[in-house]
């Protein structure tokens, strides 16, 4: 398998079909084939060789799709870079991959001084943007204009395609090597399972360096869908873009839905045209759900549950269930079943299997479990265990094989020696009129060893007390995960994926000796 297949598909199948819509801009797939394999023949006279790793560092845009094919083209690995990351964590990632090379645009083209000066690695800058491109540095459109179209490398199987981090919601963020199978597998099987439309238009809102971006842009391209692209997520972009390009399907993370249905002029936006609602990457919560089942009746929601490491699909909650009665049988809570190719299973602290309904650590074994984390031996040889990969996830399997995430291990609290799952507290609380978001976390606590606290954002012209949460999470949860105390704040620390970081809030609570701090 390799991940340029679906680009010579396109040539005979949809050569006329827009491949990417970014702005004004717009390319069919026979111009971003051409442009994909003048820029792969560009980078290879710039030097790059099979194997290499290219870093990018950018906003999502039509570019960063040609990127990541022309190194697939070219033989490269791609190295997505967070955009959040601070210079000198980006100076660690380029070292650490060994990346020579570095895709920048125009946002980040400023940052591209210190980053020379301070990687060992970096040797070549390739400037994907509009303005005029820095000295020492090749034009992105330049290298397309000024080469011929070269071969495809036809990498395959197991041979490295990316190299991603991880969200960093609990820590350093880690390197995954993902191989071209791993890639493959994840969008086939998520065709399998999900049936998603050929030639269909695809937004991108969450960012391409994540993961769940990088791999539907792959999904999408292997379907030969039309990427409407955005620079980065904002609920009114997301909106217009629905309405205007008629999109089809989107991936939006939980706190992204919930800010496009609290926009203002939601109401006013004509959203009939979307037909796939796909969500995931962070637990959701179902009174969210369904608001958004109801606010947009015409589209089919689906649930993605995964991790970097796994490539990172490996459940699928389909359609099907996304009604009132798979909200009433209570599958709607789960995160559906696992893909075809791949096994899961629940174990306790032994590795051991437990019974269907008995939480455990959710592991899974497939085509999806990456190569290992890049450079680190032993977080690899913790991470996979028997072939197993061991998400660091709490949860349980039905006698349907429905799989429930519970919560990351990392984020249950120990209260008087009873186990609170944060996920659950935060499902109650979210449940109470008035409160925007939410996040459950254990703080120290003399008598109980840790306490349930909760930290919320209030919707505007809204009050709360903590006795007035108890009252309202006691009608819901048993008494000891009920909270002990509250934070009411104007906002909540977000990873750029729009995940909570909860270690953030931890750090305010305990001392770095304790080891709840990640
Ligand atoms: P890091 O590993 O650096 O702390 P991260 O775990 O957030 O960051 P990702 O690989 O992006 O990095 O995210 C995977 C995690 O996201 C899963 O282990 C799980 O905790 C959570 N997750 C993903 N999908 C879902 C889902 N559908 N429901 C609940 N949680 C989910
Ligand atoms: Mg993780």
């Amino acid at each position: 398998m390799y991940l340029t297949q679906p680009l010579h598909k396109a040539l005979i199948e949809a050569p006329d079909k827009l491949a990417t819509v970014y702005g004004g801009r717009r390319h069919t797939y026979r111009e971003f084939v051409s442009r994909v394999a003048r820029l792969a023949a560009g980078l290879r006279k710039l030097g790059l060789k099979e194997g290499d790793r290219v870093a990018i560092l950018s906003l999502n845009s039509d570019r960063y799709a040609e990127a990541i094919y022309a190194i697939f083209w070219a033989g490269g690995v791609i190295n997505p870079v967070n955009i959040r990351w601070s210079p000198a964590e980006i100076i660690y990632s380029l070292d650490d991959c060994d990346s020579s090379f570095l895709i920048v645009d125009d946002t980040f083209s400023p940052m591209v001084g210190p980053l020379r000066e301070g990687s060992k690695s970096l040797r070549t800058v390739i400037h994907a943007g509009d303005k005029e491109t820095p000295a020492d540095t090749h034009s992105f459109e330049a290298l397309i204009r000024d080469n011929r179209e070269t071969d495809d490398a036809l990498r395959s199987n197991d041979d490295l395609a990316a190299v991603m981090y991880t969200g960093g919601t609990t820590g350093k963020p880690k390197g995954v090597m993902l191989s071209h199978t791993n890639l493959f597998s994840n969008g086939l099987g998520s065709q399998a399972v999900a049936s998603m439309p050929l030639r269909s238009v695809t937004l991108h809102a969450a960012p391409t360096f994540h993961v769940a971006g990088t791999g539907l842009i792959l999904q999408a391209v292997a379907r030969h869908s039309t990427n409407v692209i955005i620079p980065m997520f904002e609920p009114r972009a997301v909106l217009e873009a629905i309405q205007n390009e008629k999109v089809i399907e989107t991936f939006l993370v939980p706190t992204m839905l919930r800010m496009v249905l609290a926009h203002p002029e939601f109401d006013n936006y004509d959203l009939s045209g979307l037909q796939h609602m796909m969500y995931g990457a962070s637990p959701m919560d179902s009174t969210l759900l369904n608001r958004a089942r109801h606010a947009m009746p015409k589209a089919s929601f689906l649930q993605a549950y995964g991790m970097t490491e796994l490539s990172p699909t490996v459940t699928i909650l389909t359609k099907d269930w996304h009604t009132d009665e798979g909200f009433r049988s209570g599958k709607m809570n789960s995160a559906g079943r696992p893909l075809p190719m791949v096994e899961i299973r629940i174990v306790d602290a032994e590795d051991k299997p437990v019974p269907h309904g008995t939480r455990g650590e959710i592991v899974a074994r497939g085509p999806v479990v990456m190569q290992g984390y890049w450079n680190k031996p032993e977080q690899t040889a913790q991470a996979l265990r028997n072939g197993w990969m061991h998400t660091g996830d709490a949860g349980y399997m039905d006698e349907d094989g429905f799989v429930y995430v519970v919560d990351r291990i990392k984020d249950m609290i120990v209260t008087g020696g009873e186990n609170v799952y944060s996920a659950e507290v935060e499902e109650a609380v979210l449940q109470m009129p008035g409160v925007a978001q939410c996040a459950v976390i254990g703080v120290p606590d003399e008598d109980w060893g840790e306490r349930v606290h909760a930290t919320v954002v209030l919707q505007e012209g809204t009050e709360m007390s903590l006795d007035d949460l108890m009252a309202h999470c006691r009608t819901l949860i048993a008494n000891y995960k009920i909270p002990r105390s509250l934070d009411v704040r104007d906002e909540l620390p977000l990873s750029p994926a729009g995940k909570l970081l909860k270690y953030k809030l931890r750090e305010e609570h305990w001392s770095d000796r304790d080891r709840k701090v990640s």
